[in-house]
């Protein structure tokens, strides 16, 4: 460990903590997800890359309900997954969560749901093609299906990021939801836009097999070039 860290250590276990910011943001959305029916009271998870680190994340605890949760009591942790603050321990998820930090550098917030429709899509084994044009600028178009892996495991890691690819968010197949940001509260919005998408998705059926129509692909096409120059222009 570096000297710098050792300081960093050091003052994530006192009163000058310097990443009050960013533990009131992901405790604030931590707040958003139960209320919103996201998650329920002790399931799903979030994260987000801390500035100015070697690459720390600060992580949702494990074994902790989100109405009884404390900004403090929100973990920091190495590359490894390893806690660096006294207290808690880490989300069971936190493999997820470093696989996909791994292979995606642009993503600095995971926020991970169960939500209940986009979880009926993914135990159906349904991926949502994009149905609405919010999912082309916000998810980057379909929300693709990851295969089955256990929980708790990297492999859960790979498989979402082989459904992401350059996507903000996946299904999980038998499980939930997992969205990606440049920050925690894209994130949050991301995994909220799947809900709501998912609903629709559902809800279109009613109107007869195949009536779930998906956009043209020259106006996804046209929508993402869109998006290219949106996020080539900052
Ligand atoms: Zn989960």
């Amino acid at each position: 460990m570096t000297q710098q860290n050792r300081r960093r250590r050091a003052a994530t276990t006192t009163k000058t903590d310097p990443w009050q910011e960013q533990r009131q943001a992901l405790w604030e959305v931590c707040q958003q997800m139960y209320q919103r029916g996201l998650v329920g009271a002790f399931s799903g998870n979030a994260s987000l890359r801390l500035p100015a680190s070697e690459g720390q994340l600060l992580v949702t605890p494990t074994h902790n309900s989100y109405y009884g949760l404390k900004p403090e009591e929100l973990v920091v942790v190495d590359l490894a997954g390893q806690p660096l603050s006294a207290g808690r321990k880490p989300s069971s998820e936190t493999p997820l969560h470093l696989e996909i930090y791994r292979q995606r550098p642009d993503v600095m917030a995971v926020v991970h749901t169960h939500s209940r429709y986009a979880s009926a899509a993914a135990v159906a084994g349904r991926e949502i093609p994009p149905i609405i044009d919010e999912m082309v600028s916000s998810i980057g178009g379909a929300v693709r299906l990851a295969e089955y892996t256990m929980p708790g495991t990297a492999d859960l890691g790979r498989a979402a990021c082989r459904a992401l690819g350059s996507h903000q968010a996946a299904l999980l197949r038998n499980h939930g939801v997992v969205g990606v940001g440049a920050g925690i509260w894209e994130a949050l919005e991301v995994c909220d836009l799947v809900e709501r998408v998912a609903q629709i998705f559902v809800l279109a059926q009613v109107f007869g097999s195949g009536s779930a129509t998906p956009l043209a692909p020259d106006i996804i096409e046209r929508q993402l070039a869109l998006l290219r120059q949106r996020r080539s222009a900052g």
